[in-house]
């Protein structure tokens, strides 16, 4: 998600194992969360559907459906090296990644139990 800072949050990085020397490696949980909440950020409203899922998500398989081809603000590496690199580390930009993907885990939390106990 961008969240007005020029911060990116998006699915899986291409091989989160792939920089052993970094400090922070980004843990995606392949929650497809990022992917369901495009709303949240205007640099994404090309490729949501108009519910805040992307065009390009497969709610069966919960895994985007061109991986391979995503656009580079899918790519958390690819877009700090292209974008973000003069402005911040890539420690800073993973750990507020990691900050977003919290913060949208929560939020979905925090709506699923308000339906549940609106159910009980
Ligand atoms: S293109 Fe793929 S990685 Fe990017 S938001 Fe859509 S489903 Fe997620």
């Amino acid at each position: 998600m961008n969240h007005g800072q020029g911060i990116v949050l998006n699915c899986t990085t291409e091989n989160p194992q792939r920089q052993p020397g970094a400090l922070i490696v980004f843990p995606c949980t392949k929650c497809g969360l990022c992917c369901k909440n495009l709303d949240k950020s205007s640099v994404y409203s090309y490729l949501n559907r108009g519910d805040g899922t992307c065009v390009n998500f497969d709610s069966e398989s919960n895994l985007c459906k061109i991986y391979e081809d995503r656009p580079l603000i899918c790519r958390i590496d690819a877009y700090h090296e292209q974008i973000l690199s003069a402005s911040m580390s890539r420690d800073e930009y993973i750990a507020a990644n990691i900050q977003s993907c919290k913060d949208i885990q929560a939020a979905e939390e925090l709506s699923i139990s308000l339906i549940n106990q609106e159910g009980s």
